[in-house]
């Protein structure tokens, strides 16, 4: 066979054609289940609504994490997320209430808090991760409950859901006791400020356990939903560190749920099919030891 007609042949084989979406199982690695969704009561996405909306989209697991921490807790505990064949990562989040979003990094009370929730555990065992936490100013990432926290992720092996930019990645990994080798920070959204795929790039090479989550990353996708080409390089450079998410911070993002879902289904398609189970699937289940979906 030509070599030309061998590689169109390997093209074939491991990229799917353009009009395909990607069927894999997906990992959503950002997801809040805030008050808002459901008060216990009411509200427009109880359990059986949101659960539905992950199953239809082939979503096998979460990061499940909520202001305050009972939405958590009633996904963690839901029979509807087994019988769907959801697994729940359960994290813990910072947030009592929207106040606690400018202080956390300085409340005792906080620290205390995740102290006493990480004791307790929840339904769906223990809790895996802290956050997602904010940081709109980075220089909070030197604050003591900030730098207790990551020490105390580090060595209790939880994982960080931070959303930051990248001058507080560099922080946060200083105030681990290891200087970041042995943090395991999740990079929400990657940059929701635009760092550059090249500065993306430095900070993977420098910290062996960054992880990179995708919602709302500026310049990831192009045309049509396509992948960005220098966001293509960066993830076939990296593709054992990046993960995907719905990021539900508000109720619009449920409603927008299956659209979310979908698009990425549309730029993994785009990729060898490996890095595509490892961006939709495979990160998240190696990083929390997830069983097979
Ligand atoms: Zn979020």
């Amino acid at each position: 066979m030509p070599a030309v007609a061998l590689m169109l042949l390997a093209a074939a084989l491991t990229t799917a054609p353009a009009w395909a979406l990607y069927r894999g199982p997906l990992f959503d690695a950002h997801l809040h289940y805030n008050v808002e969704a459901w008060d216990g009561q009411a509200g427009p996405h109880p359990p059986a609504d949101v659960v539905e909306r992950m199953r239809r989209n082939g979503v096998r697991a979460i990061i499940a994490n909520s202001r305050p921490n009972a939405g958590t807790l009633a996904l963690a505990g839901s029979p509807l997320a087994r019988e769907a064949g959801v697994q729940v990562v359960p994290f813990v989040r910072l947030y009592r209430d929207r106040a606690d979003y400018d202080n956390w990094f300085r409340d005792e009370s906080i620290y205390r808090m995740v102290l006493d929730l990480l004791e307790r555990g929840t339904p769906a065992g223990p809790y895996r991760g802290i956050g997602e936490f904010h940081l709109y100013d980075s220089a909070n990432a030197r604050q003591p409950v900030a730098r207790k926290l990551m020490a105390l992720a580090e060595a209790r092996q939880l994982a960080v859901l931070a959303h930051v930019d990248d001058a507080a990645v560099d922080l946060l990994m200083a105030a681990a006791p290891s200087g970041g080798a042995r943090l395991r920070l999740i990079w929400a959204h990657s940059g929701i400020g635009g760092a550059s795929p090249a500065r993306v790039d430095q900070l993977l090479a420098r910290y062996p356990l960054l992880m990179g989550e995708l919602s709302y990353r500026p310049g990831l996708t192009c045309d049509e939903g396509r992948l960005c080409p220098q966001w293509r390089a960066l993830l076939l450079k990296y593709p054992g560190r990046f993960m995907l998410g719905s990021d539900t911070w508000i109720n619009a993002r449920w409603d927008q749920y299956d659209a979310l879902m979908t698009g990425y289904r549309t730029w993994l398609a785009d990729l060898p099919v490996d890095v595509a189970q490892k961006l939709a699937w495979g990160n998240g289940a190696a990083l929390f030891g997830l069983r097979a979906p």
